[in-house]
């Protein structure tokens, strides 16, 4: 068997391991697996690729370009992998992203200016290659800057405030129909400038789909990036004629997309108002509001309304995670259960700055996979309950979402925690939460506010239970 047949068949095999890569990675319980498949199909794509490299005749600076290329990208992914903070996932990923977007641009540039690449193709094919080439330069620039922009708003090193410009849809659309006539033309008579004009416009509309699009709706931003740096990746696979990189990216470009749906369903958005981007700016931010004045309870109180509880849920967000206070919370959990209090977690869908951040971080501290609900498996119990404990959650327990249509968040499906009996806040302040609204739940005559932080006044709760219970025994 020659090594392109070997490398071929290689190429199928680390294709039908990223299927059952995504196929394990639905469950908690199956993730492990899937992480192990998914690792075994890109190992075999690697050395299937190498050994593909080092067949043909292989010039000895491209031997050792690639060598050094591997080696510095898996020094540096190693390194940041060790050092990220599950907080700074998200940003982490835009930037990945980015990189995706700057080698299908790349390749796609190569397409046009290396004479090997098309000199061998006429007539129809010929002009599918072109097209590739401005299909894929295309979509590379735009999820090139439009990373560039989520990583930067993300990290907090830009306003997360959406972009304004007079006319911004028309913006947008102008350079999709740019797009399609220039390819039209590119295909029929390319020339290098059409190439520079598409790859500036790609990138100017990136930077501007992004820009336009505010904090809160963030998490839909990132995934419809993995979703377009999959189809870049697909597309720089039909220019290489690599059927391994056009299988894996219609896999994340597909499965990207159907996870922004997803999102979109849960924050109720549609699609298309996201992909045209910025939404949420006619809103009010409801900041002038007067809401009254909020009340404290202190770590004793707590305790104390705790011990008097048949029925708690948690509703963790972002905080949490930036507390690292999943474990007392665990520990929390497992006391208050062994009294036979009924105590159950509350996920919403976009808690954190990651999906599934929260049930990452609970699964971490060993809290069982029974007791940790869905919005929509939970939302109706909270009438029904004693305490609720908001830790580190903001947005996601806004009840203006759900009440105030002028709010920017309106229409968000939220948890309604303001329905239990008694809830209890903990935060560091009275500070907005991600998406920069003010939280009216605050101010609530069941709400009381918790201040400091929330690994420090969970812990403290938990010995206090402890010492009741040390008392009563
Ligand atoms: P928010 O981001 O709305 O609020 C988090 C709260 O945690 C803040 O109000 C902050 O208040 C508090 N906090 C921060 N650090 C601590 C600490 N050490 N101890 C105690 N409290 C702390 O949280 P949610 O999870 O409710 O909402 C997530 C938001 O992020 C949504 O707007 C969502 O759209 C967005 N987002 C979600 C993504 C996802 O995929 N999940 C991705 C990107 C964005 P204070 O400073 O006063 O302590």
């Amino acid at each position: 068997m020659s090594v392109e047949n070997a490398a071929n068949a290689a190429y199928l095999i680390a294709a039908l391991l990223f299927i059952l890569s995504l196929a394990g990675l639905s469950k908690h319980e199956t993730a492990p697996r899937g992480l192990t498949f998914g690792i075994a199909g890109m190992t075999l794509a690697l050395v299937a690729t190498i050994a593909l490299a080092l067949s043909g005749e292989p010039a000895t600076v491209g031997i050792v370009m690639l060598v050094v290329a591997m080696l510095i990208g898996a020094g540096v992914g190693l390194a940041r992998a060790r050092s990220v903070q599950m907080t700074e996932m998200p940003e982490l990923i835009a930037l990945l992203h980015s990189f995706v977007g700057l080698a299908a641009v790349l390749v796609g540039w190569n397409g046009y200016l290396a004479p090997e690449l098309h000199e061998e193709l006429e007539g129809a094919l010929l002009g599918i290659h072109y097209a590739e080439v401005f299909i894929g330069v295309f979509i590379g620039a735009v999820t090139f800057t439009g990373s560039i922009v989520a990583y930067l708003k993300l990290s907090a090193k830009m306003k997360s405030a959406p972009l304004v410009l007079p006319g911004k849809n028309l913006i947008n659309a102008g350079i999709i129909v740019a797009f399609v006539v220039l390819t039209v033309w590119f295909v029929i008579s390319p020339n290098l400038w059409m190439l520079i004009v598409v790859t500036v416009l790609a990138l100017a509309l990136g930077w501007h789909l992004v820009a336009s699009i505010g904090g809160g709706d963030m998490p839909v931003v990132v995934s419809m990036l993995n979703s377009y740096s999959g189809f870049a990746a697909a597309a720089t696979g039909f220019l290489l004629g690599n059927d391994l990189l056009i299988v894996t990216g219609a896999l994340v470009g597909s499965s990207g997309a159907y996870l922004s749906y997803i999102m979109c369903k849960a924050m109720n958005r549609s699609f298309i108002s996201v992909i045209m981007g910025g939404f949420g700016i006619e809103a009010s931010s409801g900041e002038g509001k007067d809401h009254g004045e909020h009340t404290e309870i202190d770590v004793a109180g707590a305790a104390e309304m705790l011990a008097g509880a048949n029925s708690v849920i948690i509703a963790p967000g972002y905080g949490m995670a930036v507390a690292q206070a999943q474990y007392p919370v665990a520990d929390l959990t497992r006391t208050l259960r062994d009294r036979g209090v009924d105590v159950r977690f509350a996920v919403h869908p976009v808690a954190g700055r990651l999906p599934g951040h929260m049930n990452v971080l609970l699964a971490e501290a060993k809290v069982p996979y029974d007791i940790v609900l869905e919005l929509d498996e939970i939302n109706d119990d909270f009438a029904d309950t004693d305490v609720v404990l908001v830790i580190g959650a903001n947005d996601t327990v806004n009840p203006d979402a759900a009440e105030d249509p002028g709010s920017p968040i309106a229409g968000m499906p939220v948890l309604h925690v303001w329905e239990a009996s008694n809830v209890i806040v903990f935060k560091r302040s009275m500070a907005a939460g991600y998406a920069g609204v003010q939280n009216p739940l605050f101010f609530r005559d069941n709400s009381d506010m918790l201040f400091g932080d929330a690994k420090d006044k969970v812990s403290e709760i938990l010995s206090a239970v402890r010492e009741q219970q040390g008392a009563n025994a």
